[in-house]
């Protein structure tokens, strides 16, 4: 009897498909080295109502493949939201092409500052359920009375006065490795948790006023007008995010009140607003900001490693799942799904999460 006959069927095509996954995934990122073009990496969203999601998904996928486009790109019946690469040359016939799109002309586009365009591998359009999850019915709150967008400058201004509540909509990780001074934040791994979380440990502080920013502005959209929606009368947002401030901050040559690395989900993981380094390696302490998932494909942990310990852990997060990385894929299936004791993952959730009703400064 051979190893493989030992596995049950599922077990065996699961693990074949993985090990396709895999070297199909290295074959793509290694095609996106190699190109000879210049890439951009671009964002937008927009809350619209869309009928049919499914169709609409459809005619991008189209559209984008034939522009070689790459990205994760969410719609939903009420919206869509899109993260990018697009070459270069491309940009003009995208945009017009974008702008006659139902719903979405003149929908603002964001650019990366830090960025070689190789942000993304591959296209992926998924059609989802809403383009933000808030956990909420479509009729809990009206996500269209939202609060008052600020600019650059005008953000500034307000964050000095101390009445003001500056506070994160984004997730612990997000938080660890650049923030704004003085910004409160939910201790939360999700957004459903954050909006909650902000907005119960603020409950009696609804006379202040409230300023909230995000990584792009369309977690914002959601929970400011849910802040509003629970009685709080002066409610701001930081218009088009992290993003669009790390471009104004450069542009009008001001100082940032961004410090450290503003994350991005994709592969960059990240920008550099200040060139601060303001989070450390979770296995040695060393300063480090650079996020990966663990390379066991069963934990894919999210946490923050320094180049030493990526070339000491093989990019794991355990020692413990260092072992299970280097048997073979037909091996590391029977650890699948099974609780085994993540030195890091327990290590990750003592330090940065907190109590769930909590808001740290
Ligand atoms: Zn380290
Ligand atoms: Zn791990």
């Amino acid at each position: 009897m051979t190893r493989f006959n030992i596995l049950p069927h599922f077990l065996l095509t699961t693990a074949m498909t993985l090990l396709h996954n895999r070297i199909n995934k290295e074959e793509l990122k290694r095609k996106l080295q190699e190109e000879t073009f210049t890439r951009r990496t671009i964002s937008l969203y927009r809350y619209v109502e869309i009928d049919d999601p499914q169709g609409y998904r459809d005619d991008l996928y189209q559209k984008w493949s034939a522009l070689n486009c790459f990205g994760r790109i969410y719609v939903a019946r009420e919206g869509i939201n899109a993260q990018m690469s697009v070459p270069e040359d491309q940009i003009p016939l995208f945009l017009d092409q974008l702008y006659t799109l139902p719903g979405l002309k003149d929908i603002p586009i964001k650019y990366a500052i830090e960025d070689d365009g190789k942000s993304f591998y591959k296209l992926t359009i998924k059609v989802r359920d809403k383009i933000v999850a808030d956990g909420f019915s479509h009729d809990d709150y009206d996500f269209t009375r939202v609060g008052e967008h600020l600019s650059a400058q005008e953000f500034h201004k307000m964050a000095d006065d101390p009445d003001v509540q500056v506070v994160d909509m984004r997730n612990h990780y997000e938080y660890e490795v650049g923030h704004f001074e003085n910004a409160k934040h939910p201790d939360a791994g999700t957004f459903k948790e954050a909006i909650r979380m902000a907005v119960d440990s603020l409950s009696n502080e609804k006379d202040k006023k409230i300023l909230l920013y995000c990584t792009g502005g369309i977690r914002c959209e959601k929970a400011s007008a849910y802040f509003k929606h629970k009685g709080f009368q002066q409610v701001y947002q930081l218009h088009g995010g992290i993003i669009e401030y790390a471009q104004q901050v450069k542009k009008l040559k001001l100082e940032s009140k961004f410090t450290g690395k503003n994350f991005v989900f994709d592969e960059r993981l990240g920008e550099s607003i200040n060139g601060k380094v303001i989070a450390s390696c979770h296995q040695c302490g060393e300063a480090c900001d650079k996020h990966t998932n663990c390379a066991n494909d069963d934990c894919h942990q999210l946490f923050i490693q320094c180049d030493t310990c990526r070339s000491t852990y093989e990019g794991c997060c355990s020692s413990e799942c260092q072992d299970i990385f280097h048997l073979p894929p037909e091996e590391q299936m029977k650890y699948r799904g099974l609780k085994h004791n993540h030195y890091s993952r327990s290590k990750i959730y003592n330090r940065i999460a907190g109590p769930k009703d909590s808001i740290r400064s």
